[in-house]
């Protein structure tokens, strides 16, 4: 919305709202002068047609505020004059023009010429006798409207190049991100040949020299080959999110339930392992990629299977909201404590350190990437001690 401005402040910087004034006469030019000036406008002279026409094209680059011409003044070539000096500047067709007739009928040649102005109401007519009051209200509802007119036409030039800077920019963001993808995908796909290397000597070490170790060595040598491995589950945390995006897939009509059964296969074992109970009601079908959203599914519960000091039981649902839908993975896992949750969906950010919850940082930075990509949320709530309830809500 545009605000209305107020009275006096409406001058945009733009806008030069002087008023030119085209008479007979030097007398009656000054005295129209004087009865506008009194009405708090500037007001000036124009002398001769080429002079309005003049200043009206040095009055750059909007045009003066309003001509004001006394039809007696105007020959009929020099109202062509004027309306060629206007049509050659397009952006001035809408310079209000104030005509003072003599009264009675115009001429139809005086109309088609008046009519060549541009817009019809760009014209006013002000029909002698007039009272000054009529002259300086005409006056004002041209300013006005004029004002009004670049006041649209400045905000919607600054829409449009906002418009246009943000699609640049986000241009920019999309190339930027695929890089920074492209160059992880590519650093950690290097990184794991060397790590291969030492981990497999790490194994040949282990069983030819093992026997041998003192206490110390094999001490050290456990730091070494757990910094390994998790350097290698680092590593490929990173492929994997990396991957998340890398080869984008479009979207197709997916039953979110199959997505979960692939999820839960490959999480099978580790579900009879600790005795989890899941509880699944029925899940929609919409558009997604079936791939990601599976894995999507597979970060969230493994965590609810992972944070959980007790059996677990983990709750997934999804219900309809407006045109989305909302998916919630329920645990009664150890919780998150709540000074500790702004940065979860970080890449590396972890809660639960420590050997009892082994983990990389990656998972949650990985759901909330897919989620992105569908154009959807994630976030979450959580009772420490209690669980956490993961929701995410993808376009319906
Ligand atoms: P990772 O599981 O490899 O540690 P994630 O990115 O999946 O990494 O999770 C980040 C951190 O968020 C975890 O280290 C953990 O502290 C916390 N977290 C994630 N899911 C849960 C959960 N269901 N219950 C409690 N804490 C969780």
């Amino acid at each position: 919305m545009l605000a209305d401005p107020a009275p006096g402040a409406e001058a945009s910087a733009a806008v030069d709202e002087r008023i030119l004034v085209l008479a007979p006469t030097g007398q009656d030019a000054r005295l129209l002068v004087t009865a506008i000036g009194d009405a708090g406008f500037s007001a000036e002279v124009a002398g001769s047609m080429a002079n309005l026409a003049a200043t009206i094209v040095a009055a750059a680059p909007n045009g003066p505020g309003a001509v004001l011409i006394a039809e007696e003044s105007l020959s009929d070539a020099g109202l062509g004059e004027l309306v060629v000096g206007l049509a050659q500047q397009p952006q001035w067709s809408d310079l209000p023009v104030l005509l003072i007739t003599g009264g009675g009928v115009i001429s139809p040649a005086r109309a088609r010429a008046l009519e060549s102005f541009g817009p019809a109401g760009t014209v006013t007519l002000i029909e002698r006798p007039f009272r000054a009051m009529t002259l300086v209200s005409a006056i004002s509802v041209a300013l006005r409207s004029r004002r009004r007119q670049y006041q649209v036409r400045d905000y919607v030039t600054r829409e449009r190049e906002a418009a246009v800077a943000l699609a640049r920019k986000a241009a920019e963001l999309e190339a930027s991100n695929a890089e920074l993808e492209q160059f992880a995908y590519v650093a950690s796909h290097d990184l794991q040949e060397p790590l291969r290397m030492i981990s497999s000597y790490l194994q040949i070490i282990a069983k030819r020299y093992g026997p041998q170790f003192d206490d110390k060595a094999t001490t050290y040598f456990g730091y070494v080959t757990d910094g390994a491995s998790r350097m290698s589950a680092m590593i490929k945390g990173i492929l994997d999110y990396a991957r998340v995006g890398n080869k984008r897939r479009p979207v197709e009509d997916t039953d979110s339930a199959d997505a979960l059964g692939n999820a839960l296969k490959n999480l099978d074992q580790r579900i009879g392992s600790v005795g989890a109970k899941l509880e699944i009601a029925p899940l929609p079908r919409l558009r997604a990629d079936p791939i990601l959203l599976s894995q999507l599914f597979q970060n969230l519960i493994s965590n609810a299977l992972k944070f959980c000091d007790r059996p677990p039981v983990i709750r997934i649902a999804a219900r309809r909201e407006e045109n989305e839908w909302i998916f919630t993975v329920a645990d009664n896992g150890i919780g998150i404590p709540a000074d500790s949750t702004h940065l979860l969906f970080r890449i590396f950010q972890r809660v639960h350190v420590g050997d009892k919850y082994r983990g990389t940082g990656i998972g949650l930075a990985t759901c909330k990437k897919i989620v992105d990509l569908h154009g959807g949320r994630i976030w979450f709530e959580s009772v420490e001690g209690e669980g956490s309830v993961f929701s995410f809500a993808l376009p319906a």
